[in-house]
């Protein structure tokens, strides 16, 4: 694609990047047949080509911009299916992360969403906080009727139950194995997860401590920062992602440390993003860099440990599992076979719905800002889901999990590796 930015322009890091970026795009349009948001409107304008269309105008020309390009823009899931499906090798995610940024300054939302925004960056990346608003949240369900639609949205999204909190994160703790092993990881416990469904860290740790890992958890790294930042709140994100590498960093200074392991893969995505994300800052460009190059997703650290160890046999086989595909795993990070290939190992029958490549409609809290578009992709999912039969589904997202459990009960993947491996089951009947 060609552009036409000044020179002026073109001393800007930011307009340079983008730059580099859109004259990759050679506007084939083959990314359109995997974007779901075209699939669902096929309106051109939420396509990732008719949006990177719109970003360069933003970019050249922001003063011409208009409400249209802010709305199509946020209509943008960010599932990066576009960059899985590009020949070209566009780089979507860091365009419409400058894309973004910049619209924030051009286009004044309406007033519902900019303070449904702030409340979400609030109060999701603390989970002591979000924990006190599922609470009353469930009181203020018995007013959704007279709510806007994205707070019925988050209304609707809170868990039936609410899960007794965990205290994984809560404090600076080492779970070492009962035997010695070898390796050592960092754990981020996480926010949202945490307090939505502490089961996942307890199967992680356990899973780990099996097979001779130590796992520490720190503190004061709560949060990976991703909600803050895909919602625009970049000061909020700036700081989270800050304590987070400071905490690290003196973990890491300690020695021994192997890896950095997310177990969200909405989180993971971002960790392996951070070096990009703060490269120009002095304070957090060089242990950015050291722990984007450690951040592994739980699956990625298993494939690495003799996991055949320490499943139970099960001669008969443990059953049938719809595998769900996250997007942050599968397009973020390009990890797809090999969650199935361990659920496999662990003596799971693993199916996949059709269209594993679309998202399901969480991709963060844009379930909550965009509730009608997330509806009908969920709806879609479920669906497919469905058809493919089995009785679990698998994923390795919280926020798909969420999304997703309903009639089918959806459980991480190391819930499923855990059981196999002695730990309880992940779905009580
Ligand atoms: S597939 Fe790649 S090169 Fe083709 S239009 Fe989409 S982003 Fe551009
Ligand atoms: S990130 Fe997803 S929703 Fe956004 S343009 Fe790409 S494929 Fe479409």
């Amino acid at each position: 694609m060609q552009t036409h930015f000044t020179d002026t322009q073109l001393q800007d890091p930011q307009i340079r990047e983008a730059d580099g970026i859109l004259r990759k795009c050679v506007h084939c349009g083959f990314c359109t047949a995997t974007c779901p948001t075209f699939v669902m409107t096929g309106d051109e304008r939420d396509s990732p080509r008719g949006r990177i269309w719109m970003m360069r105008e933003l970019l050249e020309s922001p003063d011409s911009v208009s409400a249209d390009t802010g709305y199509h823009l946020d209509r943008c899931l960010g599932c990066l299916a576009c960059t899985t499906t590009c020949p070209s090798g566009v780089d979507y995610h860091h365009l419409i992360e400058i894309g973004r940024e910049r619209i924030d300054g051009l286009v004044t939302r309406p007033f519902g969403d900019r303070m449904m925004r702030r409340l979400l960056a609030s109060v999701i990346p603390y989970a002591g906080r979000f924990r006190m608003m599922m609470r009353l949240g469930r009181l203020g369900a018995l007013f959704a009727p007279v709510m806007p639609a994205n707070m019925r949205a988050a209304l609707a999204k809170l868990p039936k139950k609410l899960p007794a909190f965990d205290r994984v994160g809560s404090k600076t703790m080492h779970f070492k194995p009962r035997i010695k092993g070898t390796r050592r990881v960092i754990l981020l416990a996480g926010c949202a997860q945490r307090a939505l469904d502490p089961a996942i860290n307890a199967s992680t740790i356990r899973v780990l401590n099996r097979l001779g890992v130590e796992v520490t958890v720190r503190q004061e790294a709560s949060c990976c920062g991703a909600l803050a930042h895909h919602i625009g709140e970049q000061q909020a994100a700036h700081r989270t992602v800050r304590d987070t590498l400071l905490a690290w960093q003196e973990e890491l200074d300690r020695g021994d440390v192997d890896a950095i392991i997310a177990n969200a893969s909405g989180c993971g995505t971002m960790i392996k993003d951070y070096a990009h994300m703060v490269g120009d800052d002095p304070e957090l460009a060089a242990i950015a860099e050291r722990v984007s190059g450690l951040a592994r997703d739980i699956t990625e650290i298993l494939a690495e440990l003799p996991l055949e160890t320490v499943i139970d046999p099960a001669p008969e086989g443990r059953g049938q599992i719809t595998y769900h595909s996250a997007c942050s795993l599968q397009h973020g990070q390009k990890i797809h076979d090999l969650p199935m290939q361990l659920l496999r190992e662990a003596g799971f029958e693993v199916r996949q719905p059709l269209e594993p490549h679309l998202c399901c409609g969480s991709a963060g809290v844009y379930n909550i800002l965009q509730p009608e578009m997330a509806d009908g992709l969920r709806k879609r999912k479920l669906e497919n889901i469905e058809k493919a039969g089995a009785l679990m589904v698998a994923a390795g997202n919280i926020g798909c999990i969420q999304q997703l459990d309903g009639d089918i009960p959806v459980r991480h993947t190391i819930q499923y590796i855990d059981w196999a491996s002695g730990g309880p089951p992940p779905v009580q009947d």
